[in-house]
């Protein structure tokens, strides 16, 4: 950065040198609109940008960074581990010790593959799943994101339904042949094709949107029944609903899971894993390839084993009890402003939809979102210094750094931009009808 660059003027250099301005889509602000704010720093609950502008951040890069930013033991142990080498081509002592904390937290999960992203994760199970059944039909669901691997691109949620894409282009009709899509929270017909289910077992790229009472199991059995492996996407959920993620907290053991995100502490990192007898169809095991130069990378996993250590039963206690106290605030001041609002809550995490229905589905999250209100909410929120993710499928990500004090700033600031938002749409209404105030039939309405 040199001196004077501000948000506006390195949008503009950035956008001539990568499309569309970024390294990830949803980072553009295409969903939200205006100029992205580019990062400078961060510590604890706060980002602030190149302009010395302070925000709240409720982003936490997406999940990666459950204790806050700039975690002090996180940040001593990558300065140490960087001082002794950033990457070997050899294993290491900290992929070992990583891969026994993950197994020791996840009941079921008996050998992991550590890989560098969540997409990388979720395609190499797929492939994993495949190669050990012999079968190669994937279900997945339909607003669930699963990275960007071009057979698990289709119907996906996050940056891929902001941009209103069904799928991608370059992404050839064979490469997803195999895949089919199901609605979420409804139990699909399992065939003895299908070598996996896979799910996001709380969706949280479509907004947040939990299991229904029974989806989850339905699914173990279906799959049970077809000889078909249940493989749970807790990229996101994973060491953030508990030291057990999702398959603890609802009780339901898949053969596969992925991870990503809080494993890796801010770096790069993903990881698969599961049965023994399914992870041996690995090389150099077995016959499914599967390889990355960076991949259990001495950096990356020092930061996951010091942010897994700040985990204990401690930690989750006051994550979910801060969570609970912002999604009750949430939905308290921006009913009382006068919005009808959803802020629904699976322990830490948090979804937010400006609809008087709750959502169940990717049909209901689309409908939930056609309103254009979050643009606005978030709009009006990064006015007032609260950073929310710039998309109306992303969830909310308090984490650990963040405080009573925090929360009760993020309430204020949320009755005051849904106040905005309200008083926008009267606006518009008066506008339309000639600044009478009263709706005519026949007139746009807002
Ligand atoms: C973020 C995410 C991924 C992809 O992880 P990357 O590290 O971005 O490649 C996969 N699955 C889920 C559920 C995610 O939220």
């Amino acid at each position: 950065m040199s001196a004077g660059d501000t948000n506006d003027s390195l949008f503009d250099r950035a956008c001539r040198v990568m499309p569309g301005g970024v390294s990830s889509p949803v980072r553009a602000f295409g969903a939200v609109g205006g100029t992205p704010y580019f990062v400078a720093r961060a510590e604890g609950a706060h980002v602030w940008d190149v302009e010395g502008r302070r925000y709240l951040d409720y982003v936490q890069s997406y999940g990666a960074s459950i204790l806050g930013h700039a975690h002090p033991r996180v940040v001593e142990a990558v300065r140490a581990a960087a001082g002794r080498g950033t990457t070997y081509g050899a294993p290491t002592e900290g992929e070992v010790l990583l891969g026994e904390e993950l197994a020791l937290r996840v009941e079921g999960l008996e050998m992991v593959r550590l890989v560098s992203s969540g997409t990388e994760a979720a395609m190499s199970a797929v492939r994993l799943a495949r190669g050990a059944t012999g079968r190669s039909r994937i279900v997945k669901f339909a607003g669930c994101y699963h990275g960007h691997s071009d057979g698990l691109l289709a119907a996906g949620g996050s940056g891929v339904a902001d941009a209103g894409l069904a799928d991608s282009a370059g992404v050839t009709a064979g490469a997803v042949a195999d895949t089919v899509v199901a609605p979420y929270n409804r139990v699909p017909e399992v065939g003895d094709d299908v070598a996996a289910v896979v799910v996001e077992p709380v969706a949280a790229n479509m907004g947040l949107v939990a299991p229904a009472e029974g989806f989850l199991a339905g699914l173990r059995q279906a799959c049970d029944r077809a000889g078909a492996l249940l493989c749970f996407d807790e990229v996101i959920t994973g060491f953030r609903l508990g030291p057990g993620g999702a398959s603890q907290r609802f009780g339901v053991r898949p053969d596969l899971w992925c991870f990503g995100k809080v494993i890796g502490g801010g770096l790069p990192l993903g990881a698969f894993g599961g049965r023994r007898d399914v992870m041996e169809h690995l090389a150099p095991l077995g016959p499914v390839y599967q390889a990355g130069t960076l991949s259990g990378n001495p950096v990356a996993t020092a930061a996951g084993l010091a942010v897994l250590a700040e985990l204990d039963a401690g930690a989750y206690t006051m994550l979910d009890g801060r969570a609970a106290e912002l999604a009750a605030a949430l939905s308290e001041v921006i009913t009382g402003a006068g919005l009808a609002v959803q802020v629904p809550r699976v322990g830490p995490l948090l979804g937010l939809f400006f609809s008087s229905s709750p959502v169940c589905d990717h049909d209901e999250a689309r409908a939930a979102v056609a309103n254009g209100r979050y643009r606005r909410f978030f709009r009006a929120m990064l006015d007032r210094g609260v950073a929310l993710a710039p998309g109306p499928y992303e969830a909310i990500f308090p984490s650990l750094a963040h405080g009573r004090d925090d929360i009760e700033r993020t309430a204020d600031a949320a009755a005051a931009a849904a106040r905005e938002v309200l008083g926008h749409e009267v606006e518009g209404r008066a506008g339309a009808s000639g600044g009478t105030g009263v709706d005519r039939p026949g007139r746009v309405r807002a």
